[in-house]
């Protein structure tokens, strides 16, 4: 069953200058070991992906951008769009829910976003999650329903595999309030998230998605999230900027594959 790699990323948000981004990745390369079975993505700010790109090792580590415009090019001032990014990236973050809440962002426009990326050679690392208010009128299943159905409208049968979907309540984001999710309740949404995918592209497609789960994931809790059967890595925020615990998770996935495959 899991036959696909674990994928671990680094959301770094907007943190730190060149030169600190160059030293924290510096540092990965030494305390993060390289297993095959795990994919190690690193989302700097568009001003460090270029030097990132020529500095870290590409068999490590992969970058992603945690933005990009959905028009290919033209007079927009100061976007930056997926095909400027072709080359550089192998991901791109996408409705991340600081972009929902601060800068707006509908499903429609996340929609065209997902099909931006993917006519660029880019896999979307797409992500839904309902907020705290969703959550207590008892909405979050429409509203993941909706998030997932509007952006992927445009995503063809053959593509979809190339699409990644991040699972981020709102609520446990440490910039919304970190609470702490139960892996119970995830495992729900990774269901219910997996069924809607079927219901979209039928079970093998739906199979082949990768499914992560973001929210005040560290290294004391990462093991109850990676532990899920259909769980397929993390979307990792404020613990990405300490590689301590960012490469203690990754031992995590690593430990919880091995266990995998030995039985
Ligand atoms: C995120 O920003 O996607 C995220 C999951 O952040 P944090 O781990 O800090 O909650």
């Amino acid at each position: 069953m899991h036959s696909k790699r674990t994928l671990i990323v680094a959301n770094w948000k907007m943190n730190m200058t060149v030169g600190q981004s160059s030293q924290l990745a510096a540092n990965m390369h030494k305390t993060i070991s390289g297993h095959r079975d795990i994919e190690v993505v690193i989302a700097p700010s568009f001003l460090s992906l270029q030097p990132l790109s020529l500095e870290i090792d590409r068999r490590r580590f992969r970058l992603a951008s945690q933005n990009g415009h959905e028009i290919d090019e033209g007079g927009y001032t100061g976007e930056v769009s997926f095909a400027m990014m072709r080359d550089l990236v192998h991901y791109s973050i996408i409705g991340h829910s600081s972009r929902r809440i601060y800068f707006a962002e509908t499903n429609k426009q996340i929609r065209d976003k997902v099909a931006a990326c993917i006519r660029n050679g880019i896999s979307p690392i797409l992500c839904i999650g309902e907020t705290a208010a969703e959550k207590a009128e008892g909405h979050t299943r429409q509203v993941v329903h909706d998030q997932l159905t509007v952006a992927l409208s445009n995503v063809t049968p053959e593509d979809l595999h190339n699409v990644v979907i991040a699972y981020e309540p709102v609520w446990a984001i440490t910039t919304f309030g970190g609470k702490t999710s139960n892996p119970e309740d995830i495992k729900k949404m990774f269901s219910y998230i997996r069924a809607q995918l079927t219901d979209l592209y039928g079970e093998k497609a739906a199979g082949r998605v990768r499914l992560l789960y973001g929210g005040s994931a560290d290294n004391t809790n990462a093991g109850g999230y990676l532990a899920l059967e259909d769980c397929d890595g993390l979307l990792v925020g404020s613990a990405s900027l300490n590689y301590h615990k960012f490469a203690g998770i990754v031992d995590i996935a690593y430990k919880i594959n091995r266990s995998r495959s030995d039985d």
